[in-house]
């Protein structure tokens, strides 16, 4: 989310109060009116005519009459201009792609899908697909990608084998301006602007796929800590497992919780992205009776609880998100991952533990995460200036 410009001048405060405004009608669940959005900004319904106008002038928002209902003044919802910017959002999993155009306001269209070879030749492809669905609106592409990027550059997938690949020798010349980031945390980014998170201040999400992927949110935007790879809450010693991690560390979270975890109770080794076919049947097989599968499921939602607990200790969430496996997680054993997670709290936080809900936007939580940074990379002051 931008921070507070230094406002020097009237135009300054001009450009912040337009990009407030297109903020508000991009994040905003159904269409604003005029009068709505001069509400939620705390400014005065002329000068909010007075930036729409401008803004329309400049073929960024479109204007319409709205229905009337009751006696109110009649006021213009605030629509994304036809010819104006819209973003695209990229989702790149272990083995396939999904390119998407994303409108003002959030409205998704798929453009195409892929398989890849798992090597970086899939940002080759990305970069083709893109030029295939372009046109001149589109103003920022955002990609989603498993794994930490070290500075927003250096990008780890140990399950595909990719260590330190350089983001800089695959993405840059005759590339739209191009923002990257982990898949987990783009989850919880779109859970916080779309989502079952939409208004919470302090929350977490985790993406349970083979193993977990989170984000601390905080007013809307995921914190990505000081080399952009904050956030690796599964490597986190939480359950004291023995067991060595393929990260380095000893005991991780992910050991216990995740497809991986239920792929070892069945006697086979996990990694490198396979095991997903078994973990999927564990689950049916435990919501089918079976009690050997139903014990595994039982100790993943115990381990996860547990997790979660310890988490909500440290930073005292108001809600929980979980998506991916622990949509699952949660439709099977909700009330294991609430007792192990209250038995993980302080005494004193017990009466009022953090909700643990199913997040609502779903398997494209990535792309819709992607999407938003790759507004967040226009939507501010810099690049209206450039614009009016
Ligand atoms: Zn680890």
């Amino acid at each position: 989310m931008p921070t507070m410009p230094q406002l020097k001048t009237s135009a300054d405060l001009r450009v912040h109060n337009q990009t407030r405004l297109l903020r508000a009608v991009h994040g905003a669940d159904e269409p604003l009116t005029r009068a709505g959005a001069a509400r939620l900004l705390g400014i005065g319904r002329n000068t909010a005519a007075a930036l729409v106008g401008e803004l329309e002038a400049a073929g960024l928002l479109h204007e319409v009459p709205a229905e009337t209902t009751g006696r109110g003044r009649p006021t213009t919802l605030l629509l994304a201009h036809p010819g104006g910017p819209v973003a695209f959002a990229a989702d790149i999993r272990e083995d396939s792609w999904t390119l998407a155009r994303i409108e003002l306001g959030g409205r998704l269209t798929e453009l195409e899908t892929g398989e890849h070879d798992r090597t970086p030749a899939v940002f080759g492809e990305i970069h083709r697909a893109t030029r295939r669905h372009a046109t001149d609106r589109l103003a920022a592409l955002g990609i989603a990608i498993s794994g930490p990027i070290r500075d927003g550059r250096r990008l780890h997938i140990s399950h595909l084998g990719w260590d330190e690949v350089d983001l800089g020798e695959h993405i840059g010349a005759g590339w739209p301006p191009t923002v990257v980031d982990n898949d987990a945390r783009l989850a919880g980014l779109a859970e916080a602007r779309r989502g079952a998170l939409r208004g919470i201040g302090t929350a977490l999400h985790f993406h349970i796929d083979f193993d977990i992927g989170g984000t601390l949110l905080l007013g809307g935007d995921a914190q990505r800590g000081a080399h952009h790879i904050a956030g690796e809450f599964g490597h986190m010693p939480l359950t004291g497992s023995g067991l060595r991690c393929m990260c380095g560390v000893q005991g991780c979270w992910s050991l216990d919780v995740g497809t991986n975890a239920l792929v070892r109770r069945f006697g086979k080794e996990p990694g490198y992205g396979a095991g997903r076919e078994l973990g999927r049947e564990i689950l049916a097989r435990a919501e089918d009776g079976d009690a050997e599968a139903g014990r595994a499921v039982d100790d993943n939602a115990t381990a996860l609880g547990r997790g979660l607990g310890a988490l909500a200790n440290a930073l005292d969430p108001e809600a929980i998100t979980l998506s991916g496996l622990g949509v699952e997680l949660i439709r099977l054993r909700r009330g294991l991952i609430e007792q192990a997670c209250a038995d993980g709290l302080m005494g004193f936080r017990r009466a009022e533990p953090p909700r643990i809900l199913a997040g609502t936007v779903g398997e494209i939580g990535p792309l819709r995460g992607a999407a938003e940074i790759a507004y967040d990379a226009i939507l501010n002051p810099e690049w209206l200036r450039l614009r009016l």
